[in-house]
């Protein structure tokens, strides 16, 4: 305490996504100028530049899914298609000056904290130093690619979804999708019509909530532009509608909304797939939003297309003309997509972490990813996450989290601009009080209900943020000290 005050402290952002724009935005807005961005990619974007499979859209309503700050009069579907929301986000970077503060094809390998700052090194050998670090490095990122055998056999295209070629045409294809998750039925949708056959490989049905997605009209997109109070009501009514009817849900597993949803969800199937085999291949056997909700319009009439079939027998492994499965039977293809998801346990990894007196992010993290209220890690002063682990990523808008949660950041760093302290951390019973009782909520809610997902840890603990979103934003108004170490 009673530090010299740092007017200008040093912030290192590391990732060009929703989050690193957003960051860029709120520093230089908040008076911080000297700040640097580094993003390993080309480009901003992050989940929306590595995502362009085909049928990729976001489920969040576009509306809901926009900077609160920035709303955009013109999407142009409730839900609108990828590529406008990366358009967006290049759009935001720009229109607030921080695409010229970011540096592109600079990976962050290392980031130690070392005589009270952050020293970082660059996959191309460049260095940097920093006070801050804020890590908007993205949760689904790192693609899982299972380990089946003869997968590098196979003699046709084979790619996961996050990386699609797009050199591979898949007009009139056999096409092989592996998985069930919101990924995969996106892309059933978005080819079922251009292939010739199409495999759908399913270990695990999913619940499908039926969802219209309406085009907005001119006449809607002026009314927006010319009345922005409209549009603001539109986004709060809709964050109300999200709140009440999902988020407060999803976290209590007794509650009405949930059952709701699940009677919804049971009623599209036996409505919408007419043929009663696939309708109980297709029936899941625990509840609605224990695995993340899947939220489509579509998915139920594209597998019932006559080219479409459901394959659940077991991958046996992968041979070089298709897929084996364990009842000895061979799918021929000419293209393996695997929507098999993502390594959710790795946030800034593989970067190496290092805090303070040489502890490594690894033994912090041995048993499971955790972070104080989601953003800060015992012994790692001045490191920030936006949408760290035990955050509500499956609960609301991933953008108001962000929000939410850099607007308390900002807060904690004005302790060091002002000098009350160089250092920020969560301290360790804070984080350890937090830890226990967020397990303890998390018993409550749908995702410990009985199924695998990502959202469950190693040991099985669900690592969302287990309480309502409610609690998120009054948790995130104002930080309290007293759960930080400040020195
Ligand atoms: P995911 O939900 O993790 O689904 C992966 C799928 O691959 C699951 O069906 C899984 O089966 C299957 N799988 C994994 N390994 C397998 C194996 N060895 N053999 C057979 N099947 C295997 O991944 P995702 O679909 O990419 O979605 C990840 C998350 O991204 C979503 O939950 C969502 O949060 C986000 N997302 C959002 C949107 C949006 O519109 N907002 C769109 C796409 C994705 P099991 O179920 O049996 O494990």
């Amino acid at each position: 305490m009673g530090n010299e005050p740092r007017s200008e402290p040093r912030f290192i952002v590391i990732g060009a996504g929703m989050s690193g724009i957003l960051s860029a935005i709120k520093l230089k807005q908040a008076g911080f100028g000297d700040f640097a961005v580094y993003e390993k990619g080309d480009r901003v974007g992050g989940t929306w530049r590595e995502n362009t499979y085909p049928g990729l859209s976001c489920d969040v309503p576009s509306h809901l899914y926009s900077y609160s700050f920035d709303l955009n009069p013109d999407w142009s579907h409730r839900f609108s298609p990828g590529p406008e929301i990366e358009a967006y986000f290049e759009d935001v970077a720009r229109r607030y000056g921080v695409d010229s503060r970011m540096q592109f094809g600079k990976e962050v390998t290392r980031a130690a904290f070392e005589d009270g700052r952050w020293q970082l090194r660059m996959a191309d050998g460049s260095t940097d130093v920093g006070d801050v670090v804020i890590a908007a490095t993205g949760v689904l990122h790192h693609p899982s690619i299972p380990d089946f055998e003869g997968l590098d056999r196979f003699e046709g295209a084979a790619f996961h979804s996050a990386r699609w070629d797009h050199d591979v045409s898949l007009a009139g294809k056999r096409v092989g999708i592996v998985g069930t998750g919101s990924t995969a039925i996106q892309i059933v949708g978005g080819i079922v019509d251009e292939v010739a056959e199409l495999s759908l490989f399913q270990r695990t049905p999913q619940w499908v909530m039926p969802q219209d997605n309406p085009a907005y009209s001119e006449a809607e997109k002026t009314e927006f532009r010319e009345h922005p109070e409209t549009l603001a009501k539109l986004r709060s009514d809709i964050a109300l509608l999200f709140t009440e009817g999902f988020s407060n849900a999803v976290v209590d597993a007794d509650s009405p909304q949930l059952q709701a949803i699940h009677d919804a969800c049971v009623a599209n199937l036996e409505d919408s797939v007419k043929d009663p085999e696939l309708r109980e291949k297709l029936r899941p056997d625990y509840r609605a939003a224990c695995k993340r909700l899947i939220i489509s319009g579509e998915f139920y009439g594209a597998i019932q297309r006559p080219n479409a079939t459901v394959v659940t027998e077991g991958i046996e492994r992968i041979e070089k003309s298709g897929v084996r499965t364990r009842d000895g039977k061979l799918h021929e293809l000419d293209v393996l997509v695997l929507a098999t998801g993502f390594r959710v346990d790795r946030f800034m990894r593989p970067m190496e972490v290092i805090g303070r007196n040489g502890r490594t992010l690894e033994d912090e993290w041995r048993e499971a990813p955790s972070a104080y209220l989601a953003i800060s890690i015992p012994d790692f002063p001045n490191l920030f996450m936006l949408n760290g682990p035990n955050g509500p990523v499956g609960n609301f808008s991933l953008i108001d989290v962000a929000e939410l949660q850099l607007a308390y950041i900002l807060q904690l760093v004005e302790l060091v601009r002002s000098g009350s302290c160089s250092e920020v951390s969560a301290s360790r019973t804070a984080t350890d009080r937090f830890d226990a009782d967020r397990k303890q909520a998390a018993k409550k809610t749908i995702w410990s209900s009985g199924c695998k997902s990502w959202y469950l840890d190693a040991n099985g603990v669900p690592m969302a943020w287990p309480w309502t979103f409610d609690r998120f934003r009054q948790e995130m108004s104002k930080p309290r000290l007293a759960d930080f170490e400040l020195l």
